[in-house]
């Protein structure tokens, strides 16, 4: 598994000059009560205008360079009617180089999709659906505020299949509030039974400012104590080998060879270009965002103004420190003489000093040419990882 997983890094450096291309779709039929992403109440006259906008956007960014992932994410990019995503891919494809076997992902919300939808979203080019699950129990659902029930996302399932979807991932999120062990593993469970292609496993963070914090208060709704939190994570992931999935990134599981391409971008020292509202960009050494509020974006782009804000260079010592905090994300760990090539810096001999207390404690693995997480150093892996911020900043 290792080896396998290692592969994947070592292609994605290999790669590295291969772009993703993220699409930021921020709409969605209700605010969710514990929601922190760029979104807004869905409008169908500013859906349009902003569709408009992305196409203005992608055009303008064209320089026909190679690229084989499309992400769709939200908000609710299933919100689109298929023609827009069909248009919107058909715009990529005109504008980089997209590979015939680039993976073309739309997140979607259960409760968004029918047959006829489906059938759409295909035949527009996506090859791959990212259900918003997050739980397969109603009263969970209800807390969170979601518009769908379980048996809602079961049929979206189903529908995506009948429609040919064979690549499929499913998120949930653990630690909700009134959740318990058992109850986190009654969704597990019901994620199995389904049997994706490729599952996301996230702990729910509830911000300061998040409408959920004031219902807990009102429902007396607790969060179980840390030390259970642990246990659904260890407990999930358990479930999840046993099924046949392999972990490879500290929240994700794939059926071998069904990680999620574009995710791995992030996490392998790729680059990324985003459109739409809000959207990151990562590219020649260089950061950007774009506007953040619809309006203002589609306004920016009428006028033929810049959308990307904050657009800065990436000194090489936040270069590395990325590379390093995002590649012990994953399972393979940081192989070490690939950073030492690409970066011209010793790993161990810089940081080994901090990071041996880690590894006499048995939750950090150094082999002399790779760091690695375990499973039980993954619990602590901010903590671990916050060595290279240290560091780096001094
Ligand atoms: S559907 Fe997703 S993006 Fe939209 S409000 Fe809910 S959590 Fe936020």
């Amino acid at each position: 598994m290792v080896g396998r997983t290692r592969g994947i890094i070592i292609v994605a450096c290999w790669n590295r000059s291969v772009l993703g291309l993220y699409v930021h779709i921020p709409f969605c039929s209700a605010i969710c009560n514990y929601c922190n992403f760029n979104r807004g109440l869905f409008d169908a006259g500013l859906k349009e205008r902003y569709v408009a906008a992305l196409l203005t956007e992608i055009r303008r960014a064209a320089d026909g360079s190679p690229a084989d992932t499309i992400f769709f994410g939200g908000g609710t990019p299933s919100l689109l009617d298929p023609p827009e995503v069909a248009t919107i891919i058909e715009a990529c494809r005109q504008s980089w180089s997209l590979t015939s076997d680039a993976e073309i992902t739309l997140e979607a919300n259960p409760e968004t999709m029918t047959p006829g939808r489906l059938d759409g979203f295909r035949a527009a080019g996506v090859n791959r659906l990212s259900y918003g699950v997050q739980s397969f129990r109603d009263d969970e659902l209800g807390r969170l505020s979601r518009l769908h029930s379980a048996a809602t996302a079961v049929g979206a399932f189903g529908m995506a299949r009948a429609a040919g979807f064979d690549n499929i991932s499913l998120d949930l999120m653990m630690w909700l509030p009134q959740q318990r062990v058992a109850q986190w593993l009654e969704s597990v469970d019901g994620l199995i039974a389904l049997g994706p292609e490729h599952a996301s496993m996230y702990l729910l963070e509830i911000h300061p400012n998040a409408p959920l914090r004031d219902a807990m208060a009102r429902g007396r709704w607790s969060l179980a104590p840390e030390d259970d939190a642990a246990e659904m994570y260890l407990s999930g992931l358990d479930r999840m080998d046993k099924a046949g999935y392999v972990q490879y990134e500290i929240s994700n599981v794939a059926r071998p060879g069904r990680h999620s391409r574009h995710n791995l971008k992030y996490w392998t020292d790729g680059e990324w270009l985003g459109v739409g509202s809000g959207a990151h960009s990562t590219r020649a050494g260089a950061r950007w965002k774009n506007v953040s509020a619809a309006e203002e974006y589609i306004s920016a782009v009428a006028a033929g103004r810049p959308v990307a804000t904050e657009h800065r260079p990436l000194s090489a010592e936040e270069r590395l420190e990325e590379a390093l905090f995002t590649g012990l994300r994953l399972n393979a760990g940081l192989d070490l003489p690939v950073v030492k090539k690409r970066y011209d810096v010793d790993v161990w001999d810089r940081y080994g000093g901090e990071l041996q207390p880690f590894v006499d404690q048995g939750v950090l693995l150094y082999d002399g040419g790779s760091l690695r997480l375990p499973r039980a150093g993954m619990l602590l892996a901010h903590e671990i990882m916050t060595v290279f911020i240290r560091s780096t900043v001094r």
